[in-house]
């Protein structure tokens, strides 16, 4: 059994007085109050993977963040800093873009959107990390909150409290860790390291807006589809545990596997003690199939031991093609590229990319900070026969 629990609370839409009420009523079931707050300097860790508009709903709605303000300065917090590191570079024009399209700028007036684009190394003894850098806001943070929303991943199957971690990665340096372990099982144990690391360091409490949540090709370009709740737990992995099966993945999330083999959560999501907005325990939480990436098909593969997953898998796992009649040429997937295995390519007019497939390592960082889609998915034909 796991020693924190998980809230789960309906929440319809993002109204702002129904919102606090709910985040309120979580809090209160899982006893946080004033003492994990009052005096503290906290971190609020949205996802804003990509400037994407709210109703879009690949990034942290704004009213959350409001009403996690006021929740939070309610209980006496010194300061709310709102921070992230998106894809891209980690610099004041490229987070201002983001700010702005994501409606955090007008979120809350008393929270400091981070301006502090330093980042430190930081030690640890994971099974793949042992030294990484983090952003110097989350390491300056007394207590870190993780703003994560409910999505479909072409990566990892699901994004949630564990993968929003990703982002307290500076900038460019999350491509480097696609390059350092290419392979999903080990970027699987190393996003485990992190959030074990980050959970180990200080006070932590994850908060997933599932109010309206993406199915399909997230974590950017996915289908927004109502969900209409919010889960709490200050244990990360237990969240993602309720989360899978909420989304009808139980069992298919490879981070969640390492962690339950560390011993830090259990894999059955009966066993995690899930509580209504009443405090009672709460064994029916309603369930969201919701639709798979695209890069999703061979998933069922994935669940091969390394040894054999790893490279048996590329042989048939779907891979990205450059959709050129959309392509407008503005290389993103060019620069974000981990392998540098994209070419931007000059045919009459019009500049294209182009992906060497022998050389792709299915990250999908292309498809995920394509501002316009133009990243779609080739199918090997044996999966799509299968399917
Ligand atoms: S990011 Fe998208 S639009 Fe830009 S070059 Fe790449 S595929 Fe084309
Ligand atoms: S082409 Fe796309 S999926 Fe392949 S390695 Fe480059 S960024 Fe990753």
């Amino acid at each position: 059994m796991n020693e924190h629990p998980v809230a789960f609370a309906r929440c319809r839409d993002y109204d702002p007085s129904a919102l606090t009420e709910a985040l309120s009523r979580s809090f209160s079931v899982l006893g946080i109050g004033r003492e994990f707050f009052e005096g503290k300097r906290v971190l609020l860790k949205p996802n804003l993977v990509l400037a994407k508009k709210p109703d879009q709903a690949a990034t942290t709605h704004p009213a959350m963040i409001a009403a996690l303000a006021e929740i939070l300065f309610g209980f006496g917090a010194e300061s709310v800093t709102l921070a992230d590191s998106p894809g891209g570079p980690f610099s004041a024009p490229a987070l201002n873009l983001v700010y702005r399209v994501c409606g955090m700028e007008g979120a809350d007036p008393l929270v400091k959107l981070n301006d502090d684009f330093t980042f430190r190394p930081v030690r640890t003894d994971g099974v793949k990390l042992k030294t990484f850098r983090m952003i110097s806001a989350a390491l300056d943070a007394d207590v870190i909150v993780d703003v994560c929303k409910f999505k479909s991943h072409s990566l990892t199957g699901m994004s949630c409290a564990v993968k929003n971690l990703f982002g307290l990665i500076p900038g460019v340096e999350k491509f480097e860790m696609h390059n350092a372990f290419p392979l999903l099982p080990d970027f699987s144990e190393m996003l485990t390291d992190l959030c074990e690391t980050v959970v180990r360091e200080k006070p932590f409490l994850a908060v997933c807006d599932g109010i309206l949540s993406m199915e399909g090709n997230g974590p950017t370009h996915g289908t927004p589809v109502e969900t209409g709740f919010l889960l709490c737990s200050r244990d990360p992995f237990a969240l993602d545990v309720v989360a899978e099966h909420m989304m009808e993945r139980d069992g298919e999330v490879l981070y969640l596997n390492a962690a339950a083999e560390r011993g830090l959560v259990s894999r059955d999501w009966r066993e995690i003690p899930l509580l209504n907005e009443d405090g009672a325990p709460f064994d029916d939480p309603p369930t969201f199939p919701l639709a798979r990436p695209d890069a999703d098909a061979g998933h069922f593969l994935r669940n091969l031991p390394n040894f054999m997953g790893g490279r048996f898998t590329k042989l048939f796992e779907p891979r990205p093609r450059i959709l050129t009649k959309q392509c407008v040429g503005c290389g993103k997937c060019f620069k974000s590229c981990p392998r540098h295995t994209i070419r931007m390519i000059v045919g009459g007019k019009k500049k294209t990319a182009r992906i060497d497939p022998e050389k792709c390592i299915r990250c999908w960082c292309c498809q995920e900070l394509c501002p316009i889609g133009a990243v779609g998915v080739k199918q090997n034909f044996l999966i799509k026969l299968i399917h």
